[in-house]
Protein backbone atom coordinates (compact mmCIF):
# COMPACT_ATOMS: atom_id res chain seq x y z
CA UNK A 1 0.00 0.00 0.00
CA UNK A 2 0.94 3.49 -0.73
CA UNK A 3 -0.76 4.05 2.68
CA UNK A 4 -1.84 7.77 3.22
CA UNK A 5 -2.84 9.55 6.16
CA UNK A 6 -5.99 10.09 6.05
CA UNK A 7 -7.09 14.05 6.44
CA UNK A 8 -10.24 15.35 6.87
CA UNK A 9 -12.06 17.12 3.64
CA UNK A 10 -11.55 20.08 5.77
CA UNK A 11 -8.08 20.16 6.73
CA UNK A 12 -7.44 19.72 2.74
CA UNK A 13 -9.26 22.80 2.12
CA UNK A 14 -7.41 24.64 4.66
CA UNK A 15 -4.08 23.63 3.35
CA UNK A 16 -5.00 24.42 -0.09
CA UNK A 17 -6.06 27.92 0.91
CA UNK A 18 -3.02 28.59 2.80
CA UNK A 19 -1.16 27.37 -0.07
CA UNK A 20 -3.57 29.97 -2.53
CA UNK A 21 -2.81 32.89 -0.34
CA UNK A 22 0.82 32.69 -0.57
CA UNK A 23 1.01 31.99 -4.00
CA UNK A 24 -1.28 35.73 -4.29
CA UNK A 25 0.89 37.46 -2.01
CA UNK A 26 4.47 35.72 -2.60
CA UNK A 27 4.71 34.24 -5.69
CA UNK A 28 2.14 35.93 -7.94
CA UNK A 29 4.25 39.40 -7.61
CA UNK A 30 7.86 37.90 -8.36
CA UNK A 31 7.46 34.87 -10.25
CA UNK A 32 7.90 36.73 -13.62
CA UNK A 33 11.22 38.15 -12.34
CA UNK A 34 12.83 35.20 -11.32
CA UNK A 35 12.07 33.22 -14.49
CA UNK A 36 12.78 35.72 -16.61
CA UNK A 37 16.66 36.19 -14.84
CA UNK A 38 16.21 32.18 -14.58
CA UNK A 39 17.37 33.18 -10.72
CA UNK A 40 17.25 30.48 -7.90
CA UNK A 41 13.93 31.89 -5.64
CA UNK A 42 16.16 30.58 -2.01
CA UNK A 43 13.43 32.88 -0.51
CA UNK A 44 10.35 31.07 -1.92
CA UNK A 45 11.83 27.30 -1.53
CA UNK A 46 12.80 28.30 2.16
CA UNK A 47 8.71 29.34 2.65
CA UNK A 48 7.96 25.97 0.76
CA UNK A 49 10.40 23.98 3.45
CA UNK A 50 8.32 25.97 6.42
CA UNK A 51 5.19 24.74 4.59
CA UNK A 52 6.16 21.68 5.02
CA UNK A 53 5.95 20.75 1.09
CA UNK A 54 9.40 19.15 1.17
CA UNK A 55 7.96 16.18 3.52
CA UNK A 56 4.46 16.13 1.74
CA UNK A 57 5.12 12.54 0.85
CA UNK A 58 7.07 11.29 3.86
CA UNK A 59 5.50 9.66 6.47
CA UNK A 60 4.67 11.54 9.67
CA UNK A 61 6.67 9.43 11.74
CA UNK A 62 9.62 10.22 9.98
CA UNK A 63 8.29 14.24 10.36
CA UNK A 64 6.52 14.87 6.99
CA UNK A 65 3.06 15.25 6.20
CA UNK A 66 2.19 12.07 4.83
CA UNK A 67 -0.54 13.44 2.58
CA UNK A 68 -2.12 11.37 -0.29
CA UNK A 69 -1.27 11.42 -3.60
CA UNK A 70 -4.95 12.93 -4.40
CA UNK A 71 -4.42 16.13 -2.16
CA UNK A 72 -0.37 16.26 -3.08
CA UNK A 73 -1.44 16.03 -6.90
CA UNK A 74 -4.48 19.58 -6.13
CA UNK A 75 -1.25 21.25 -4.58
CA UNK A 76 1.12 20.49 -7.50
CA UNK A 77 -1.57 21.52 -10.37
CA UNK A 78 -2.87 25.10 -7.60
CA UNK A 79 1.35 25.86 -7.90
CA UNK A 80 2.30 24.88 -11.21
CA UNK A 81 -1.01 27.82 -12.02
CA UNK A 82 1.01 30.40 -10.86
CA UNK A 83 4.66 29.03 -11.49
CA UNK A 84 5.15 25.49 -12.71
CA UNK A 85 8.97 26.05 -11.96
CA UNK A 86 8.60 25.87 -7.88
CA UNK A 87 6.78 22.28 -8.12
CA UNK A 88 10.35 20.85 -9.20
CA UNK A 89 11.98 21.59 -6.00
CA UNK A 90 9.84 19.36 -4.24
CA UNK A 91 9.02 16.94 -6.47
CA UNK A 92 12.18 15.99 -7.40
CA UNK A 93 12.94 15.88 -3.81
CA UNK A 94 10.53 13.42 -2.45
CA UNK A 95 11.10 11.22 -5.61
CA UNK A 96 14.60 10.51 -4.09
CA UNK A 97 12.64 10.74 -0.73
CA UNK A 98 10.15 8.07 -1.70
CA UNK A 99 13.09 5.50 -2.96
CA UNK A 100 14.17 5.85 0.63
CA UNK A 101 11.03 5.43 2.37
CA UNK A 102 9.89 2.55 -0.33
CA UNK A 103 13.12 0.59 -0.28
CA UNK A 104 15.67 1.77 2.11
CA UNK A 105 16.26 -0.12 5.32
CA UNK A 106 15.00 0.94 8.68
CA UNK A 107 18.61 2.93 9.36
CA UNK A 108 18.60 4.48 6.36
CA UNK A 109 14.85 5.59 7.11
CA UNK A 110 15.61 6.49 10.36
CA UNK A 111 18.73 8.40 8.79
CA UNK A 112 17.52 10.27 6.36
CA UNK A 113 13.92 10.74 5.96
CA UNK A 114 14.03 13.56 9.25
CA UNK A 115 16.39 15.41 7.66
CA UNK A 116 14.44 15.43 4.04
CA UNK A 117 10.89 16.46 5.52
CA UNK A 118 12.14 19.30 6.78
CA UNK A 119 14.22 20.28 3.82
CA UNK A 120 17.14 20.52 5.89
CA UNK A 121 18.95 18.12 3.02
CA UNK A 122 17.43 19.15 -0.54
CA UNK A 123 18.07 16.54 -3.24
CA UNK A 124 16.89 15.05 -6.37
CA UNK A 125 16.78 11.57 -8.44
CA UNK A 126 20.15 11.41 -10.65
CA UNK A 127 19.43 8.84 -12.99
CA UNK A 128 19.90 10.84 -16.82
CA UNK A 129 23.42 10.68 -18.67
CA UNK A 130 24.34 12.58 -21.96
CA UNK A 131 23.93 9.33 -23.43
CA UNK A 132 21.01 7.60 -21.58
CA UNK A 133 17.66 9.40 -20.99
CA UNK A 134 14.94 6.45 -21.98
CA UNK A 135 17.55 3.97 -22.36
CA UNK A 136 18.47 3.81 -18.61
CA UNK A 137 19.81 0.96 -18.51
CA UNK A 138 22.41 2.31 -20.42
CA UNK A 139 24.11 4.77 -17.92
CA UNK A 140 28.30 4.39 -17.81
CA UNK A 141 28.62 5.74 -14.14
CA UNK A 142 29.92 3.19 -11.78
CA UNK A 143 30.40 2.22 -7.97
CA UNK A 144 32.37 -0.15 -6.51
CA UNK A 145 32.53 -1.45 -3.06
CA UNK A 146 35.51 -1.04 -1.30
CA UNK A 147 35.22 -2.78 2.38
CA UNK A 148 32.65 -0.71 3.92
CA UNK A 149 32.74 2.45 0.77
CA UNK A 150 31.32 3.04 -2.65
CA UNK A 151 33.75 4.68 -4.87
CA UNK A 152 31.59 6.47 -7.49
CA UNK A 153 32.88 7.83 -10.96
CA UNK A 154 30.07 9.34 -13.48
CA UNK A 155 28.57 11.76 -15.05
CA UNK A 156 24.74 12.85 -14.84
CA UNK A 157 23.25 15.36 -16.61
CA UNK A 158 19.63 16.84 -16.93
CA UNK A 159 19.52 16.68 -13.01
CA UNK A 160 16.82 18.69 -11.37
CA UNK A 161 18.18 19.97 -7.82
CA UNK A 162 21.97 19.25 -8.73
CA UNK A 163 23.25 22.40 -8.47
CA UNK A 164 21.76 24.47 -5.23
CA UNK A 165 21.05 20.23 -3.65
CA UNK A 166 22.79 18.40 -1.29
CA UNK A 167 22.24 15.44 -2.39
CA UNK A 168 20.83 12.58 -4.82
CA UNK A 169 19.41 9.42 -5.36
CA UNK A 170 21.59 7.87 -7.63
CA UNK A 171 22.07 5.16 -10.40
CA UNK A 172 24.57 3.52 -11.29
CA UNK A 173 26.22 0.52 -12.57
CA UNK A 174 27.74 -1.96 -9.60
CA UNK A 175 28.61 -4.60 -12.45
CA UNK A 176 28.89 -3.11 -15.93
CA UNK A 177 28.89 -6.24 -17.52
CA UNK A 178 25.98 -7.97 -16.19
CA UNK A 179 23.14 -9.54 -18.52
CA UNK A 180 20.25 -8.65 -18.79
CA UNK A 181 21.70 -5.00 -17.95
CA UNK A 182 19.12 -3.99 -15.25
CA UNK A 183 20.89 -6.27 -13.05
CA UNK A 184 23.76 -4.81 -12.42
CA UNK A 185 21.98 -1.44 -11.75
CA UNK A 186 22.14 -0.03 -8.44
CA UNK A 187 20.67 2.95 -6.77
CA UNK A 188 22.68 5.04 -4.18
CA UNK A 189 21.60 7.50 -2.02
CA UNK A 190 24.95 9.79 -2.36
CA UNK A 191 25.35 13.44 -0.21
CA UNK A 192 26.98 15.92 -2.32
CA UNK A 193 27.72 18.83 0.13
CA UNK A 194 29.61 18.58 3.86
CA UNK A 195 26.37 20.23 5.52
CA UNK A 196 28.17 22.70 8.17
CA UNK A 197 30.36 24.13 5.20
CA UNK A 198 28.44 24.16 2.57
CA UNK A 199 31.30 22.84 0.36
CA UNK A 200 31.16 20.39 -1.82
CA UNK A 201 32.33 17.11 -0.60
CA UNK A 202 35.85 15.64 -2.37
CA UNK A 203 34.96 13.74 -5.63
CA UNK A 204 31.91 16.09 -6.21
CA UNK A 205 32.33 18.77 -9.34
CA UNK A 206 29.03 20.31 -10.33
CA UNK A 207 29.06 21.26 -13.70
CA UNK A 208 27.01 24.41 -15.93
CA UNK A 209 23.54 24.90 -15.12
CA UNK A 210 21.43 24.44 -18.33
CA UNK A 211 19.54 26.68 -19.60
CA UNK A 212 16.79 25.84 -20.88
CA UNK A 213 12.67 27.08 -22.63
CA UNK A 214 11.03 27.14 -19.88
CA UNK A 215 11.08 25.47 -16.35
CA UNK A 216 13.56 28.45 -15.74
CA UNK A 217 14.25 29.68 -11.93
CA UNK A 218 14.83 26.05 -10.95
CA UNK A 219 18.79 24.40 -11.37
CA UNK A 220 18.97 21.70 -13.88
CA UNK A 221 22.27 20.49 -14.27
CA UNK A 222 25.20 18.44 -14.65
CA UNK A 223 26.71 17.06 -11.54
CA UNK A 224 30.32 14.80 -11.85
CA UNK A 225 31.36 12.28 -9.57
CA UNK A 226 35.54 11.62 -9.72
CA UNK A 227 36.45 9.01 -7.00
CA UNK A 228 34.03 10.02 -4.64
CA UNK A 229 33.87 7.96 -1.47
CA UNK A 230 30.83 7.10 0.82
CA UNK A 231 29.12 5.19 3.14
CA UNK A 232 27.85 1.89 1.71
CA UNK A 233 25.68 1.13 4.36
CA UNK A 234 23.67 4.49 4.33
CA UNK A 235 24.14 4.76 0.77
CA UNK A 236 22.95 0.82 -0.71
CA UNK A 237 19.06 1.47 -0.68
CA UNK A 238 17.77 -1.68 0.28
CA UNK A 239 21.27 -2.79 1.31
CA UNK A 240 21.36 -5.05 -1.56
CA UNK A 241 22.58 -3.95 -5.31
CA UNK A 242 20.98 -4.88 -8.44
CA UNK A 243 17.79 -3.43 -7.25
CA UNK A 244 18.83 -0.15 -8.92
CA UNK A 245 16.37 0.04 -12.16
CA UNK A 246 13.52 -1.64 -10.65
CA UNK A 247 13.51 1.35 -8.22
CA UNK A 248 13.92 4.16 -11.10
CA UNK A 249 11.21 2.86 -12.94
CA UNK A 250 8.69 1.23 -10.80
CA UNK A 251 7.12 1.95 -7.77
CA UNK A 252 7.77 5.49 -8.25
CA UNK A 253 4.57 6.50 -10.49
CA UNK A 254 4.27 8.97 -7.93
CA UNK A 255 6.08 11.04 -10.49
CA UNK A 256 4.21 10.71 -13.44
CA UNK A 257 0.75 11.74 -10.71
CA UNK A 258 3.34 14.77 -10.18
CA UNK A 259 3.70 15.58 -13.67
CA UNK A 260 0.09 15.41 -14.55
CA UNK A 261 -0.79 17.45 -12.06
CA UNK A 262 1.33 20.06 -13.93
CA UNK A 263 -0.33 20.03 -17.27
CA UNK A 264 -3.89 20.26 -15.31
CA UNK A 265 -2.16 23.45 -13.69
CA UNK A 266 -0.67 24.24 -17.03
CA UNK A 267 -4.05 24.10 -19.14
CA UNK A 268 -6.54 25.46 -16.41
CA UNK A 269 -4.52 29.02 -16.42
CA UNK A 270 -4.13 28.60 -19.95
CA UNK A 271 -8.20 28.27 -20.19
CA UNK A 272 -9.07 30.77 -17.57
CA UNK A 273 -6.64 33.54 -18.77
CA UNK A 274 -8.34 32.64 -22.26
CA UNK A 275 -12.02 33.26 -20.81
CA UNK A 276 -11.44 36.28 -19.41
CA UNK A 277 -9.47 37.47 -22.22
CA UNK A 278 -11.88 36.94 -25.02
CA UNK A 279 -14.70 39.01 -23.06
CA UNK A 280 -12.68 42.30 -23.37
CA UNK A 281 -10.65 41.25 -26.38
CA UNK A 282 -12.95 43.28 -29.31
CA UNK A 283 -12.88 42.69 -32.80
CA UNK A 284 -15.07 43.32 -35.28
CA UNK A 285 -17.21 45.28 -32.93
CA UNK A 286 -17.95 43.02 -30.69
CA UNK A 287 -16.04 40.80 -27.72
CA UNK A 288 -13.95 38.44 -29.73
CA UNK A 289 -15.67 35.35 -27.27
CA UNK A 290 -18.47 36.01 -29.60
CA UNK A 291 -16.92 34.75 -32.87
CA UNK A 292 -17.53 31.31 -33.26
CA UNK A 293 -13.92 30.63 -33.93
CA UNK A 294 -13.02 31.23 -30.25
CA UNK A 295 -15.89 29.71 -28.60
CA UNK A 296 -14.80 26.44 -30.45
CA UNK A 297 -11.61 26.97 -29.00
CA UNK A 298 -12.71 27.59 -25.56
CA UNK A 299 -15.01 24.28 -25.63
CA UNK A 300 -12.53 22.10 -26.57
CA UNK A 301 -10.00 24.01 -24.08
CA UNK A 302 -12.07 23.29 -21.37
CA UNK A 303 -13.38 20.10 -22.01
CA UNK A 304 -9.87 18.81 -22.01
CA UNK A 305 -8.81 20.28 -19.28
CA UNK A 306 -11.79 18.67 -17.48
CA UNK A 307 -10.62 15.47 -18.94
CA UNK A 308 -7.13 15.51 -17.85
CA UNK A 309 -7.95 16.99 -13.81
CA UNK A 310 -10.16 13.69 -14.16
CA UNK A 311 -7.99 11.18 -15.29
CA UNK A 312 -5.33 12.99 -12.80
CA UNK A 313 -7.55 12.27 -9.88
CA UNK A 314 -8.25 8.72 -11.18
CA UNK A 315 -4.76 8.05 -10.91
CA UNK A 316 -3.97 9.79 -7.66
CA UNK A 317 -6.60 7.27 -5.96
CA UNK A 318 -5.21 4.29 -8.03
CA UNK A 319 -1.57 4.96 -6.02
CA UNK A 320 -3.55 5.88 -3.31
CA UNK A 321 -5.01 2.23 -2.70
CA UNK A 322 -1.36 0.95 -4.00
CA UNK A 323 -0.29 -1.73 -6.23
CA UNK A 324 1.35 -1.18 -9.51
CA UNK A 325 -0.48 1.70 -11.45
CA UNK A 326 1.60 2.27 -14.17
CA UNK A 327 -1.42 1.98 -16.73
CA UNK A 328 -3.77 4.91 -14.96
CA UNK A 329 -0.33 6.84 -14.36
CA UNK A 330 0.71 6.51 -17.73
CA UNK A 331 -2.54 7.37 -19.05
CA UNK A 332 -2.85 10.62 -16.70
CA UNK A 333 0.94 11.79 -17.49
CA UNK A 334 0.23 11.50 -21.54
CA UNK A 335 -3.13 12.93 -21.76
CA UNK A 336 -2.64 15.92 -19.55
CA UNK A 337 0.75 16.71 -20.66
CA UNK A 338 -0.52 16.64 -23.91
CA UNK A 339 -3.77 19.00 -22.89
CA UNK A 340 -1.27 21.35 -21.38
CA UNK A 341 0.76 22.08 -24.48
CA UNK A 342 -2.50 22.07 -26.66
CA UNK A 343 -4.13 24.39 -24.32
CA UNK A 344 -1.01 26.57 -23.71
CA UNK A 345 -1.26 26.60 -28.12
CA UNK A 346 -4.75 27.59 -28.21
CA UNK A 347 -4.84 30.47 -25.79
CA UNK A 348 -1.47 31.72 -27.32
CA UNK A 349 -4.02 31.70 -30.61
CA UNK A 350 -6.50 33.38 -28.72
CA UNK A 351 -4.31 36.11 -27.41
CA UNK A 352 -2.61 37.13 -30.48
CA UNK A 353 0.61 39.18 -30.31
CA UNK A 354 -0.55 39.58 -26.75
CA UNK A 355 0.05 35.93 -26.22
CA UNK A 356 3.87 36.58 -27.72
CA UNK A 357 4.59 39.07 -25.19
CA UNK A 358 6.29 38.40 -21.73
CA UNK A 359 3.92 41.10 -20.58
CA UNK A 360 0.93 38.31 -20.72
CA UNK A 361 1.21 34.92 -18.80
CA UNK A 362 0.64 32.91 -21.39
CA UNK A 363 4.27 32.71 -22.87
CA UNK A 364 5.28 31.22 -19.97
CA UNK A 365 2.96 28.41 -20.02
CA UNK A 366 3.40 27.61 -23.52
CA UNK A 367 7.46 27.37 -23.03
CA UNK A 368 6.55 25.55 -19.65
CA UNK A 369 4.19 22.63 -21.47
CA UNK A 370 6.89 21.20 -23.59
CA UNK A 371 8.91 19.47 -20.98
CA UNK A 372 5.51 17.72 -19.51
CA UNK A 373 5.59 15.67 -22.55
CA UNK A 374 9.41 14.90 -22.27
CA UNK A 375 10.27 14.82 -18.41
CA UNK A 376 9.00 11.23 -15.81
CA UNK A 377 9.23 9.29 -19.38
CA UNK A 378 8.73 10.31 -22.76
CA UNK A 379 4.92 10.46 -23.53
CA UNK A 380 6.06 8.15 -26.97
CA UNK A 381 7.13 5.60 -23.95
CA UNK A 382 3.74 6.69 -21.90
CA UNK A 383 1.57 4.94 -24.58
CA UNK A 384 4.05 2.07 -25.21
CA UNK A 385 3.58 1.39 -21.35
CA UNK A 386 0.08 1.70 -21.45
CA UNK A 387 -0.54 -0.82 -24.24
CA UNK A 388 1.98 -3.15 -22.60
CA UNK A 389 -0.28 -2.91 -19.01
CA UNK A 390 -3.31 -3.29 -21.20
CA UNK A 391 -2.08 -6.96 -22.66
CA UNK A 392 -0.87 -8.10 -19.95
CA UNK A 393 -3.98 -7.30 -17.59
CA UNK A 394 -6.08 -8.92 -20.46
CA UNK A 395 -4.35 -11.81 -21.86
CA UNK A 396 -5.68 -14.04 -24.17
C1 LIG B 1 14.02 20.25 -17.65
C2 LIG B 1 14.39 18.81 -17.46
C3 LIG B 1 14.57 18.33 -16.18
C4 LIG B 1 14.98 17.00 -15.99
N1 LIG B 1 15.20 16.54 -14.71
C5 LIG B 1 15.70 15.30 -14.54
C6 LIG B 1 16.06 14.82 -13.23
O1 LIG B 1 15.87 15.50 -12.22
N2 LIG B 1 16.63 13.59 -13.13
C7 LIG B 1 16.89 12.79 -14.21
O2 LIG B 1 17.41 11.71 -14.03
N3 LIG B 1 16.53 13.21 -15.46
C8 LIG B 1 15.96 14.43 -15.65
N4 LIG B 1 15.63 14.86 -16.93
C9 LIG B 1 15.91 13.98 -18.06
C10 LIG B 1 14.65 13.34 -18.62
O3 LIG B 1 14.20 12.36 -17.73
C11 LIG B 1 15.04 12.76 -20.00
O4 LIG B 1 15.18 13.88 -20.84
C12 LIG B 1 13.99 11.82 -20.52
O5 LIG B 1 14.05 10.61 -19.83
C13 LIG B 1 14.19 11.52 -22.03
O6 LIG B 1 15.49 11.13 -22.28
P1 LIG B 1 16.35 11.84 -23.45
O7 LIG B 1 16.18 13.30 -23.29
O8 LIG B 1 17.73 11.28 -23.38
O9 LIG B 1 15.65 11.41 -24.77
P2 LIG B 1 15.99 10.11 -25.65
O10 LIG B 1 15.98 8.91 -24.77
O11 LIG B 1 17.21 10.38 -26.45
O12 LIG B 1 14.72 10.05 -26.59
C14 LIG B 1 14.63 10.81 -27.82
C15 LIG B 1 13.34 10.46 -28.52
O13 LIG B 1 13.32 9.06 -28.86
C16 LIG B 1 12.17 8.42 -28.29
N5 LIG B 1 12.53 7.07 -27.85
C17 LIG B 1 13.64 6.70 -27.19
N6 LIG B 1 13.64 5.38 -26.96
C18 LIG B 1 12.47 4.91 -27.48
C19 LIG B 1 11.88 3.61 -27.56
N7 LIG B 1 12.45 2.54 -27.04
N8 LIG B 1 10.67 3.48 -28.16
C20 LIG B 1 10.04 4.57 -28.69
N9 LIG B 1 10.57 5.82 -28.64
C21 LIG B 1 11.76 5.99 -28.05
C22 LIG B 1 11.78 9.31 -27.11
O14 LIG B 1 10.41 9.14 -26.77
C23 LIG B 1 12.08 10.69 -27.65
O15 LIG B 1 11.04 11.12 -28.47
C24 LIG B 1 15.17 16.15 -17.12
C25 LIG B 1 14.95 16.64 -18.40
C26 LIG B 1 14.56 17.96 -18.59
C27 LIG B 1 14.31 18.47 -19.98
Amino acid sequence: MNAPTEITEADERALLDSIDRWLIKKVAPVADAFEQADEYPHELVADMCEMGLFGALIEPEYGGLGLSALTYAKIVSRISEEWMSLTGFFNSHLMMALVVQKFGTERQKDHWLPKFATGELRGGLGLTEADAGTDLQGIRATARREGDRYRVNGAKLWITNAIEGDILALLVKTDPEATPRHRGMTMLIVPTRDPETRQDLPGVRRGRKLAKLGYRGIDTGEIVFEDYLCDADLALVGGEEGQGFAMATGGLEIGRVNVAARGVGIARRALKESVAYAQVRKSMGKPIAEHQAIQLKLGEMAAKTRAAELLTEDAARAYDGGGRVDLEAGMAKWFATETAFEVATEAMRIFGANGYSKEYPIERLYRDAPLLIIGEGTNEMQRIIIARRLIARYPV
